[in-house]
């Protein structure tokens, strides 16, 4: 019987956290629906493989692209599909702890709750996402002292001051590492007449992607293999660590206005607490090299990647779950 469970609920990839087992699944937040009879076809890694691959009447969805509830059918689907693969009870249902964007309107906040009961949980509590990824990065959030995470998803970015249980000053934007992917594809059309789709370029940009150039990435490259634009014929290019690095720069001097903004609304007290502590840096978007050290570059403010970063938000679920008294100022600010 499975009385706990933790849910990152994230744009790209949902993760789900049991009580004294850790994480126990990752999946892509994916689904494949038939246009035809309007059933879901697939969910999680098997839909995204179908991503680029599908006839036309084969739509895949990805209903939280933004980190909001796009779509009440598929994330119903998502929470269900997970639900049933850590089987849990349908006599004894569990109680949920599910990651929710810090700018949730109650609407949307109400969708995933609907969504989460339908699916068989007895009770839900969202939280939202920052306070997870610093919850899960270790940060002592309970504390009268500021702490700044800024969590790279897949669709969005947010960015928070945390202090005594609660979120202090933040920023939500919709750049992250989605539009990394696409700004990839753009700039590969545009220098090298380089045609190639959305998984590709995802690949690129794990395989060689960095924030800044430096020894270490200076000679990283790879063959990429797509379609010249101009001839219409297959073509392999060799592509450097460089030309991502300069793909990416629009969007992560976004990110970094961002994160100016924040800090420009924080309290000075708090400040001074990030100053000493640094910015913690969460999601798979942490991953991208070097990236916490363009960020110091251009903020003055020292910048670490937490440990194994694209787990932070389950982890985060999981102790709130562990310790639902501990926290239960957190659970009441999110009533
Ligand atoms: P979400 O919480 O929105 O589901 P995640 O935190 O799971 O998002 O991060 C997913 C994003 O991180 C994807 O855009 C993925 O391409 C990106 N990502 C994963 N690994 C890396 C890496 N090594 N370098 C850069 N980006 C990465
Ligand atoms: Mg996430």
């Amino acid at each position: 019987m499975i009385a706990k469970i933790g849910i990152d609920l994230g744009t790209a990839n949902t993760s789900i956290f049991l009580p004294g087992k850790g994480i126990v699944l990752t999946e892509p937040t994916v689904v494949a629906v038939d246009e035809l009879t309007n059933k879901i076809l697939a969910v999680g890694q098997e839909a995204k493989d179908m991503i680029g691959k599908t006839p036309g009447d084969i739509k895949i969805y990805r209903p939280l692209r933004e980190g909001v509830i796009a779509d009440y059918k598929s994330t119903l689907a998502i929470l269900r599909y997970f639900l049933n693969k850590i089987k849990t009870s349908k006599f004894f249902k569990p109680i949920l702890v599910i990651s929710v964007p810090a700018g949730i309107t109650s609407t949307e906040k109400k969708a995933v709750i609907d969504a989460a009961i339908e699916a068989g949980a007895k009770e839900v509590y969202p939280i939202r996402e920052p306070l997870l990824a610093a919850l899960g990065a270790d940060l002592p959030i309970n504390l009268p002292s500021g702490q700044m995470i800024v969590n790279i998803g897949g669709g969005t970015t947010e960015i928070a001051v945390i202090s005594l249980g609660g979120i202090v000053t933040w920023d939500s934007i919709r750049i992250a590492g989605d539009k990394f992917d696409e700004a990839i594809r753009e700039y590969l059309r545009r220098k090298f007449n380089l045609a190639v789709g959305e998984k590709t370029a995802e690949i690129v940009k794990v395989k060689i992607g960095c924030a800044l150039i430096n020894k270490e990435t200076e000679n990283l490259n790879m063959n990429v293999n797509g379609i010249n634009i101009l001839t219409g014929l297959p073509v392999t290019v060799k592509i450097y660590s460089q030309n991502i690095s300069e793909a990416l720069q629009r969007n992560l001097k976004e990110i970094i206005l961002s994160i100016k903004k924040v800090l420009s609304q924080t309290p000075p007290e708090l400040i001074s607490d990030i100053m000493e502590k640094g910015i913690v840096l969460s999601g798979g978007g942490a991953l991208l090299r070097n990236l916490d050290q363009m960020i110091y570059e251009y903020t003055g403010v020292p910048t670490f990647v937490a440990e194994d970063p694209l787990f932070c938000v389950a982890r985060g679920t999981g102790k709130i779950i562990d310790k639902l008294d501990l926290y239960r100022r957190v659970l009441l600010s999110h009533k």
